[in-house]
């Protein structure tokens, strides 16, 4: 990274976010002029005023949408020049990730280097992936007799809304856009009314890179206003959500008194991270332990914030884990020295606090962490031992860096207190035993296990969850191209031609 502590400051003083929507081509204001204030998490200061769309605004880009889907410019283009766009835009986001970086550190209190690594790594790769895939995915032909030939296409499948968190705002809009695009999809995004800006900019170098006026636009917004809107919008053929399980039943309900559409969900979780008792309590395994609590301050559905320890390794494993907890560097966001940056608004700050004090009334032993000074919204990492199952802490997702330490007594405890939540997104299991390790990957009810390593995959894996973390449908991987696609069969009588 060339980025310094002096040269990021300089570089966000000198940002001019975009705060108009993008529709059809252009940005423009709300229809009526409406805005909302997009606030800087580090410092308690308004970027900007942004556009809040509203149902009219919804409206026009739908209209948009459709139009450019009938036309064909995209959706029945050849899969290459699809590709071609998508590698284009992967240029452009590695051509200006820096100012990306930092542009969406400010508005997100999200450190500069994770938004640095996001940017300039992660959401080309998804263009890039997705964009090959396009000229790469191939139908089928069912067997039949020698009277038909059964041919099985897939066609993209019409307008998509895209809602998305405030998590990992740029990084979520290229999981779901990339293969919605690539597919041929017509696009509408809602980014969190917290994170609008970066997805703003996305609009901007994909119309340079060439996707047609009406296949993306981007409405930023409030969830109950451009949200809804979207969710009950009667020409949108699919919606795609990340955010929390609340809002993702809200979704299906709007989807009900509306058109039907589909809806894919991907909300929350409360994710195990279990230690047997062969495990080697390595500074790895230490390392992974606070990575998968600690990473984009918790802010994480996949966060790793129940950690299940053999009772026999319980004491020095909560010693260790300690420590490395008081070694994250909390603080100003654009210092790349800083391993933790700002919660993303006073309100969720205050509601992760809650959930400290609640910790601590219910019985569990506060070992480190708490409330840092401000004017920021920053949280020291937080670490619990001593949990029972029954706790809150153990049992809500919490979403901000507080770890809870559980002892457990032997593999069937761990993985009956492991099952006993209503979600189903993650599960980290430490063994050295690999019969274990498979036992515990097929017993929990997750759509992602690691085994041995904190990980979510990568761009060629699908994410989604079980129980209430989500739906059937499945971000990244061939899966996700899978959602934004119709299936046709085209059954075609064939008759012996004469003389044959
Ligand atoms: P929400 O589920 O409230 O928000 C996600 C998206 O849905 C946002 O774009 C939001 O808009 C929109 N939305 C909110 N309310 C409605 C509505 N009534 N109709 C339609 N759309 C709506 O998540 P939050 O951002 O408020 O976070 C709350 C909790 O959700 C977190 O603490 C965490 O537990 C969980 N979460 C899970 C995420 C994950 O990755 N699975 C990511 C983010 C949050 P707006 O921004 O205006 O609210």
């Amino acid at each position: 990274m060339t980025l310094t502590r002096d040269s990021a400051h300089a570089l966000a003083a000198r940002l001019e976010p975009i705060d108009r929507a993008f529709i059809d081509g252009a940005f423009s204001a709300a229809s009526g002029g409406a805005t909302f204030e997009t606030i800087n998490p580090a410092t308690g200061q308004i970027i900007a005023k942004v556009a809040h769309c509203g149902t009219a605004d919804v409206d026009r880009a739908v209209i948009a949408a459709r139009r450019a889907f009938n036309d064909g410019a995209w959706s029945r283009a050849a899969p290459e020049f699809r590709k071609d766009v998508l590698l284009k835009l992967a240029d452009l986001v590695r051509a200006n990730a820096e100012e990306i970086a930092v542009l969406e550190s400010i508005d997100s209190g999200k450190t500069v280097t994770d938004c640095l690594h996001e940017i300039g790594r992660e959401v080309p790769n998804f263009f890039q992936w997705y964009g090959e895939l396009a000229d790469k995915s191939f139908g089928k032909v069912a067997p039949t007799g020698e009277q038909a030939l059964a041919l099985i296409v897939k066609e993209p499948a019409g307008v998509v809304g895209l809602v998305l968190p405030w998590n990992f705002p740029l990084l979520m809009a290229a999981w779901k856009m990339a293969p919605a695009l690539a597919a041929g999809c017509s696009v509408l995004i809602k980014p969190a009314e917290q994170t609008p800006l970066s997805v703003l900019r996305l609009a901007e170098l994909a119309q340079q890179a060439g996707v047609p006026d009406g296949v993306l636009n981007v409405l930023p917004g409030l969830g109950e206003t451009t949200g809804q809107a979207i969710g009950r919008h009667p020409d949108i053929d699919i919606v795609s959500f990340t955010g929390s399980t609340e809002v993702g039943g809200y979704f299906l309900r709007y989807a009900g008194e509306s058109n039907l559409k589909v809806v894919g969900l991907e909300m929350g979780g409360k994710s195990p991270f279990i230690v047997l008792d062969d495990a080697d309590l390595t500074d790895d395994l230490i390392e992974h332990a606070a990575m998968s609590a600690f990473w984009n301050g918790g802010q994480n559905c996949s966060a790793n914030m129940r950690q299940l320890v053999d009772a026999s390794l319980a004491e020095e494993f909560a010693h260790r884990v300690t420590a490395r907890a008081k070694a994250f560097v909390v603080g100003d966001p654009l210092d790349p020295a800083t391993n933790i940056g700002a919660m993303v608004t006073q309100e969720h700050h205050n509601r992760v606090m809650g959930y400290v004090d609640r910790g601590s009334s219910e019985g569990a032993r506060l070992l480190t962490g708490g409330a840092a000074g401000g004017p920021g919204y920053f949280i020291d990492p937080v670490v619990f031992a001593g949990l029972t199952p029954d706790m809150t802490i153990a049992r809500e997702e919490i979403f901000g860096p507080v770890l809870g330490i559980l002892p457990v007594r032997g593999i069937e405890e761990a993985l009956k207190i492991a099952c006993d939540t209503d979600y189903g997104l993650h599960a980290t299991v430490f063994t050295r035993d690999i019969d274990r390790a498979i036992h515990m990957a097929r017993r929990l009810p997750c759509g992602t296990i690691s085994i041995n390593g904190f990980s979510e995959g990568d761009v060629k894996t699908p994410f989604g969850g079980y129980k209430r973390s989500g739906s059937l449908a499945r971000d990244n991987g061939t899966e996700a191209m899978d959602q934004y696609l119709q299936t046709k069969t085209i059954w075609i009588s064939v008759a012996r031609p004469a003389g044959t």
